[in-house]
């Protein structure tokens, strides 16, 4: 009711007032957002020079009028976990106004460097990186090649806000051409690209040179293949091809494609591994053992492990996987899903685009399921404990001491099997893995990222039934994984081979006694995925591929993904 005396008067614009003042709180706390927008761009020009194996960068950084600014270069990059010291390849470092005048620089930390700016609204920060690296997480500048990352190349401000960073690139005659996933500058010239923040830089590697593109549409996003370095006897055009179909597979499995376009770096090169990115990958390969049918396939696949965590990890993720802290290591139980599963889906994607037999694929489960039951250490680390170890006993999970320890990667992609498996059968094949990928991927892909409860759960949920005892076992203790659930659900067995034990081989048959039930399962199973998922119709599409009743394991094609032989670096 409203009061009609003075003080009830007083009293109503008091309340006013206060609804005001709160309004402007709201819109105040607000701002960040829109000032993130507004922030000015640090503008880099990096100027690749062969002759020195370096990259001199010119930075022109904002300063917002503060008497001094602190500037930081990663210890670590997304994807890679290894700490490793970019900063020590950073030479020369200078700062100058504008107009020349040199202003104070001191390093408090090997990767943090102070400028005294004498309130210059903007500081010109100069130094050289040396490029002389070949791994996926550093830089290499020669004649012909040029690798350039965001972690070693790109000094920015310590601040919390979004910034735009602008880098024009100034290539040497000899490299013609750069190819990278970040946008173009608004003015369109060449070479000359804008990053919407550090995180967008940092996950946008560069390769310049003389550069073979293949491009192709999948789901109406431009794709390409940009291949580089010795690649005489490399068909292009044909593995552009393929990756089309494993793209449309994996379009087919999400349901969407999560970028505008993607674009594979492949590098042929000394050296192997490779890194995802969100819109990219970084290939290193060996041309020689590509051209090879059995490399050839190794490469599809080590692509095609790259090319899934676009989904899975790059925005389907881990919770401690962002937002990234660049100058401290995140540590994670949750790499096993990360990186166990991608490898498990890479097999799936080159099977169900038709590019593997069937037959194939068995010969590429047994892989994983040989090498974990062969190393002691999986009796000695549990799943989740090996990936919260990573940062000190592996070069970024790959390299682990078989003796001591389990490889997140091969134990993983076996549990991924499994699992898929065990909710198959609890939902009487009408869900899968598949299912929960989706059902994670709605709940918690982007800002939010999942805890190992949270994915169990999702398991739970499609599963319909408690899974808490199944992952105790397979993820959080060193007990044996039991096989007999995946293999009667698929009517598969591990057959003898040598006069060997079955049971010391480990490599996966097709049952002579299968039932068409078992075999119609393990249709479901390779079969493409339906276009409009989620789906609970598992049901066989035809193809034309040999049938899977007549299917012996005829050979056993290198693993694929075996990080131990393909990988010196990470996947
Ligand atoms: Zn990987």
């Amino acid at each position: 009711m409203p009061d009609p005396t003075r003080a009830g008067r007083r009293r109503a614009i008091a309340r006013r007032l206060i609804l005001l003042v709160a309004a402007l709180a709201w819109l105040v706390g607000s701002a960040p957002a829109q000032l993130a927008r507004a922030a000015d761009p640090i503008f880099y020009t990096v100027r690749l020079v062969p002759d020195a194996q370096a990259a001199d960068v010119q930075a022109t950084i904002p300063t917002g009028k503060r008497a001094s600014i602190e500037l930081m270069m990663p210890v670590w990059s997304p994807g890679f976990y290894r700490v490793e010291n970019y900063a020590a390849r950073v030479q020369d470092l200078a700062a100058r106004t504008p107009g020349g005048k040199a202003l104070r620089v001191d390093q408090p930390r090997k990767n943090r460097w102070q400028i005294e700016t004498g309130g210059a609204p903007t500081v010109v920060v100069s130094y050289r990186v040396a490029c002389a690296q070949r791994s996926v997480t550093t830089n290499w500048v020669s004649a012909d090649l040029a690798v350039l990352n965001g972690a070693p190349t790109f000094l920015t401000l310590v601040e919390r806000i979004r910034r735009p960073h602008d880098v024009r690139l100034e290539l040497p005659p000899t490299l013609t051409r750069a190819m990278t996933a970040l946008d173009p500058a608004p003015d369109g010239a060449a070479n000359h690209y804008r990053a919407e923040d550090f995180d967008t830089l940092v996950d946008s590697p560069i390769v310049a040179g003389d550069l073979d593109v293949h491009q192709f549409d999948a789901g109406g996003r431009g794709h390409y293949l940009v291949d580089a370095g010795d690649r005489a006897r490399f068909d292009g055009a044909r593995a552009a091809g393929d990756l089309q179909k494993i793209v449309a597979e994996a379009r087919r499995l999400w349901g969407f494609l999560p970028y505008k376009k993607y674009v594979f770096l492949n590098v042929f090169r000394q050296g192997g591994g490779g890194l995802e990115h969100k819109d990219s990958t970084l290939l290193t390969a060996s041309a020689a053992r590509a051209t090879t049918p059995a490399g050839y396939r190794s490469w599809l696949s080590f692509v095609a492990h790259e090319y899934f965590h676009a989904f899975n990890v790059k925005r389907l993720r881990p919770i401690e996987l962002g937002p990234f802290d660049y100058e401290n290591e995140p540590h994670t139980k949750s790499l096993w899903i990360a990186e166990g599963f991608t490898s498990y889906y890479a097999t799936l994607l080159l099977e169900r685009s038709g590019l593997d037999t069937p037959a194939d694929f068995l010969a590429a489960m047994s892989a994983p399921i040989r090498q974990l039951q062969q190393a002691p250490g999986r009796l000695v680390q549990a799943l989740d404990q090996s990936s919260w170890d990573v940062w000190s006993n592996s070069m970024s999970g790959v390299n682990t001491d078989p003796k001591t320890s389990v490889n997140y990667y091969v134990k993983g992609e076996v549990v991924g099997f499994l699992l898929d498996a065990r909710v198959r059968r609890a939902t009487g094949g009408s869900k899968s893995l598949d299912d929960v990928m989706r059902l994670a991927y709605k709940r918690y892909a982007g800002a939010r990222g999942f805890t190992p409860d949270e994915f169990r759960t999702t398991a739970e949920d499609v599963a319909r039934t408690d899974l808490r005892e199944w992952f105790r076992r397979a993820v959080s203790s060193t007990e044996e994984l039991d096989y007999d659930e995946a293999l009667d659900w698929f009517g598969l067995r591990f057959v003898a081979r040598d006069g060997q034990d079955a049971s010391q081989n480990w490599k996966l048959e097709v049952r002579d006694e299968a039932t068409e039930t078992q075999k119609s399962h393990l249709r479901a199973l390779l079969a493409p995925s339906q276009s409009e998922p989620p789906f609970a119709n598992t049901s066989f599409i035809s193809r034309s591929r040999k049938s899977l009743s007549s299917i012996r394991v005829m050979s056993t094609p290198p693993r694929a993904c075996d990080v131990t032989s393909v990988l010196n670096e990470t996947m």
